[in-house]
């Protein structure tokens, strides 16, 4: 008996192993993306308390594996961040999450972001928003979120190189402003040019110091800032010609 079958169970276990193999061969399929999209939201981003609905929508949405450089796109939905050349990164996607439920993006809002990278937090913003401005100091990767960004279809993100630490004050006021650099403190011209009633999300602390996470709100013309987490992001770096 056991002789009778073990062709036809090798022919089986061939068989089931085919699938598996042609997307070990071909890479991971984009099913598998949105499977590894779910799983990324139900397991690092609910699990961990972030309930803001639109913002779990958005990352459900955005293909972070487009995101990263090819060779990495595997990891993409890894719980950390990983990197995109010129030594920064493109952040955890926790952070991004809870970041973004923090601004509680409103359909009409004009939102500002300062640290393009990879053009994957803008895709975020502007899924929930009705515009999106973001500003990248390394030239090289705001060519190239500027182009991914053109090339996925997002049409309301601006990518504006330069020093973000000026802010836009020509687009300004924003309802909304998301920084993605850590900053030895917060930078006025953003201050200012935050709406009334309007959020920024902000990480302060130098590189080697523990950086904290602060919402700042204006209210009634008023500045309030709440600590909320320590976390650790690449630094924001200043253009030294100005
Ligand atoms: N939001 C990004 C994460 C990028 S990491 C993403 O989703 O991929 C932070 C980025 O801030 C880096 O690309 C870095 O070059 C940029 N940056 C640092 N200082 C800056 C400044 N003063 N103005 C604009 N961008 C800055």
């Amino acid at each position: 008996m056991a002789r009778i079958l073990k062709y036809p169970l090798t022919v089986l276990l061939v068989t089931a192993a085919l699938p598996a193999l042609s997307a070990i061969l071909t890479g991971t399929g984009e099913q598998d993306f949105a499977r590894l999209r779910s799983a990324m939201v139900r397991d690092q981003i609910v699990a961990r308390g972030v309930t803001h609905r639109a913002t779990l929508q958005a990352m459900r949405t955005v293909e972070r594996h487009l995101f990263v450089d090819a060779s990495l796109s595997s990891r993409a939905y890894e719980d950390n961040p990983l990197p995109i050349g010129y030594g920064q990164t493109i952040s955890q996607p926790f952070i991004v999450a809870y970041m973004t439920s923090l601004l509680d993006l409103k359909p009409e809002d004009r939102v500002l972001e300062i640290g393009t990278g990879s053009g994957y937090q803008a895709a975020i913003l502007a899924r929930m928003a009705d515009s999106v401005y973001t500003i990248e100091i390394v030239k090289e990767l705001a060519a190239s979120a500027k182009k991914r960004l053109q090339d996925l279809g997002y049409h309301n993100v601006e990518v504006v190189p330069g020093d973000g630490y000026y802010g836009l004050p020509g687009n300004a006021p924003f309802q909304a402003i998301v920084v993605t650099a850590a900053a030895e403190h917060i930078p006025p011209p953003l201050i200012e040019q935050l709406g009334e009633g309007g959020k920024m999300v902000i990480p302060v602390g130098s590189q080697f110091m523990v950086q904290n996470l602060i919402l700042v709100e204006k209210k009634k013309g008023r500045i309030t800032t709440t600590n909320l987490m320590p976390v650790r992001f690449v630094p924001f770096t200043r253009e030294e010609t100005r």
